[in-house]
């Protein structure tokens, strides 16, 4: 029933301490050393760790008052080196929670959603009867644990007897590391947002041959799918939210997605076992074959809710009418449609939730953020499309009698939000006496 923070550098340790966590019966939070302290420290205060296990070098970003284990201690090894090496005897319920995930918030609190052991255990057993992993896969894994995409990378390959490479943050960001790394690992398998393999396949096309890629987190255009199948063996398209515990839905890609009559973005397939998904109307209606609606995703593999935020579940978590009493579904937020296939397609959001280069943002928390700053009257923040890709730009009304400069709104946020999430650039606009 305890929540163990896990703040360390992307290292086997890192993987240990994960187990561990799972073994103990707590359930793990993920804290990326990359985030600002004060975003860390938030996300600590809201979910009050028992203990946070880190590292020497990373012991001052945390705030006071937490317990802290630091693994490279000389302390916590002879403390380790006295207890036992078996498995702890804790008698799990299916409904304990494995991990807590944060993501951003839309009223500028970032929410942590609850997964429990019941749920991990239906994703990665349905997951597992479309994308297999043996003795013979090598996954090089590349994302942050503070995504819940990374549970697919390290514990499907631990789950089947494959092996996990893990990429530092340093190789995973730079794409000539990253083909190296490719290269040298000998991986045949690897998962990635779209964005990321665009990175890939502009820095060295060549070293996907032979691997199987898992693309997810964003639409995948035709483009991009094309030129994947061209350079590696097999690909597949994977859908679906923090909320439903890693994906939903899975597709493998073949000629019919890549022809240029097929749609402009790639299907993302059918839902898998453990799973189910609707497209509804506003009445929860189910619509027909080809007519947008609302997605919802049910079955074994949702979430318990956000951590200590009942109004916020009981909107986005609602019973299912489809299924017994008391069966939920979540609102993912998304629109979609049936194809005649009996695939869905993904049509973008119905909100003002984001994705950028895979980064999952909610535009209201960064105007939440910028609205709190005492020179910021009005914000609003969108994204744009810049010399370099989408960008997000900020619009703001300054207050009375103050000036808003970009270089200091920059500096301020990044105390509070992630690099992801800081706009590339703020405009002042002056609101006109009527
Ligand atoms: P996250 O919780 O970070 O995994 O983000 C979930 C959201 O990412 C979904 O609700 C979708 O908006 C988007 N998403 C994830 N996978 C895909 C995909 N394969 N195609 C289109 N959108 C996706």
């Amino acid at each position: 029933g305890n929540i163990v923070g896990i703040c360390v550098d992307r290292s086997p340790e890192m993987l240990v301490a994960i187990l561990a966590v799972l073994k103990s019966g707590a359930a793990y939070l993920p804290l990326d050393p990359e985030f600002p302290e004060a975003r860390l420290a938030y996300m600590m205060e809201d979910s009050g760790p028992a203990a946070v296990l880190t590292t020497e070098s990373l012991r001052s970003r945390m705030p006071c008052g937490v317990r802290l284990l630091l693994l490279d201690s000389d302390e916590l090894k002879v403390a380790l080196s006295k207890t036992p090496d078996s498995n702890p005897q804790v008698k799990l319920r299916a409904g304990d929670a494995a991990y807590v995930i944060y993501t951003s918030g839309s009223t500028g609190r970032p929410k942590g959603t609850v997964i429990s052991h019941h749920a991990l255990a239906a994703f990665l057993n349905g997951i597992g009867e479309h994308i297999a992993f043996g003795a013979g896969h090598v996954h090089l894994a590349v994302t942050t644990i503070g995504f819940d995409i990374s549970i697919l990378e390290l514990f499907m390959p631990l789950c089947h007897g494959a092996r996990v490479v893990l990429a530092s943050r340093d190789d995973a960001r730079d794409a000539a590391a990253l083909a190296r790394l490719v290269r040298s690992s000998g991986a045949n398998s690897m998962q990635a947002t779209p964005s990321h393999w665009l990175m890939l396949l502009a820095s060295d096309r060549a070293c996907l041959k032979g691997l199987r890629v898992l693309s997810g987190g964003e639409a995948l255009p035709r483009e991009t799918a094309v030129a994947l199948c061209e350079a590696a063996d097999e690909v597949f398209n994977v859908y679906g939210p923090t909320e439903a515990t890693v994906w939903a839905s899975v597709h493998r890609l073949s000629g019919n997605d890549l022809s240029s009559e097929a749609p402009a973005v790639v299907t993302i397939g059918r839902p898998f076992a453990n799973y189910r998904m609707y497209v509804l109307d506003h009445c929860l209606e189910p619509r027909p074959v080809g007519a947008a609606g609302d997605l919802y995703i049910a079955g074994a593999a949702l979430a318990q809710g956000y951590l200590r935020r009942p109004s916020l579940t009981a909107e986005r978590f609602v019973a299912d009418p489809f299924a017994v009493p008391g069966d939920r579904m979540y609102r993912t937020g998304d629109l979609a449609r049936w194809r005649a296939d009996g695939t869905l397609e993904f049509l973008g959001r119905a909100d003002q939730q984001i994705k950028l280069r895979g980064f999952r943002i909610e535009l209201g928390e960064i105007e939440a953020a910028l609205k709190a700053l005492p020179e910021v009257s009005q914000a609003a923040v969108i994204v744009n499309d810049g010399p370099g890709g989408k960008e997000l730009v900020a619009y703001l009304v300054a207050a009375n009698g103050t000036s808003c400069e970009p270089e200091n709104l920059r500096a301020v946020l990044s105390e509070r939000l992630p690099d992801y999430m800081l706009p590339s650039a703020f405009v002042t606009l002056e609101v006109l006496p009527l």
